[in-house]
């Protein structure tokens, strides 16, 4: 039965690496799996494609009064079927209107029960900037969300944003949380912050990643970790992943922070991670 999946995250925290290295981890398990790129950089499938950019669904129907849907659909890594939404101009808002388009008319022209797939995994600009963020979540187009976030207060903060938009729509049937991916987790207090976070929003971490020089050099070669570094740590990790989401079934509604509980949040961690620098490395007093 097809499970579909969405993945968020502020930009730039690292949806698109970590949403491609779980297909690629499901494709090589396999599994049938689309990957939906929802983002203005219409990059999210690059890494499953050598490194090149494919023309989004947004693009084709600009250009054409009729676009079949399988022009739309490039094949990647392990036969990875790749879709990129797209979005508006630089710039301007499109208030959902690109995913929505995009599902529509692959649900139009039958593609996702065609293509006989197993996971379609939409990678989602989660921030604020973007208008139409919570419309996969509103519409149900996914039924179990995950985030991607670093222990930074900003992406801590987009997190939390998303967690209000869940809670908002969790009695309309909109999709719920199914967890957090902490990405760029090295130590011990980034590994603090980010499950304190958990704890107080009620959900939880279904991995935490390092930040990896392995991922960086793959990039550069336009792969997945998956694919180009195969027996590496960092690939068991995305595989360890993707194995959790396939085993994952019951999604909660999160508790979100409100901005003064964020502040003070915030707040009681710049307090202990000053304490914890102290006993640490003694600097000297600056007044
Ligand atoms: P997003 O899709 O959220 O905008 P990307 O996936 O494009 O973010 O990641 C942004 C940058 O961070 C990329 O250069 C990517 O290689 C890098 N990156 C993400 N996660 C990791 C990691 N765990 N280790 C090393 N580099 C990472
Ligand atoms: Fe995608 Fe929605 Fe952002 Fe448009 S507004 S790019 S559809 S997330
Ligand atoms: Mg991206």
């Amino acid at each position: 039965e097809l499970k579909q999946i969405a993945i968020y995250g502020k930009g730039g925290i690292g949806k698109s690496t970590t949403t491609s290295n779980i297909s690629a981890a499901l494709a090589e398990a396999g599994y049938r799996v689309m990957q939906f790129g929802c983002d203005p950089k219409s990059d999210s499938t690059n890494t499953l494609r050598g490194g090149t950019y494919i023309p989004s669904v947004l693009d084709l129907l600009r250009a054409n009064a009729r676009v079949d849907a399988h022009e739309a659909i490039f094949e990647g890594f392990g036969g990875i079927y790749c879709v990129e939404a797209g979005g508006p101009a630089p710039g301007v808002g499109c208030a959902g209107r690109g995913i929505i388009t995009a599902v529509e008319l692959l649900n139009q022209q039958n593609v996702f029960e065609e293509l006989d797939l197993d996971y379609v995994v939409f990678d989602v600009l989660g921030d604020v900037v973007c208008g139409g963020f919570a419309v996969p979540i509103r519409e149900g187009i996914a039924q179990h969300v995950f985030t991607v976030s670093s222990s930074d207060f900003m992406a801590i903060y987009a997190a939390n944003n998303l967690f209000k938009g869940i809670q908002k729509y969790s009695n309309a049937g909109g999709a719920l949380l199914g967890g957090v991916i902490a990405n760029s987790i090295n130590t011990d207090f980034q590994r603090q912050i980010i499950d304190d976070f958990v704890a107080r929003t009620e959900t939880q971490i279904v991995q935490y990643v390092p930040r990896s020089l392995t991922v960086t050099q793959s990039e550069l070669q336009g792969k997945t970790t998956i694919e180009a570094a195969p027996t590496s740590e960092q690939a068991d990790i995305y595989r360890t992943l993707a194995q959790r989401i396939v085993a994952h079934t019951e999604s909660k509604v999160p508790t979100p922070l409100d901005p003064q509980e964020l502040r003070d949040w915030s707040a009681s961690w710049a307090d202990t991670l000053i304490a914890q620098e102290k006993v640490a490395y003694h600097p000297h007093a600056l007044v």
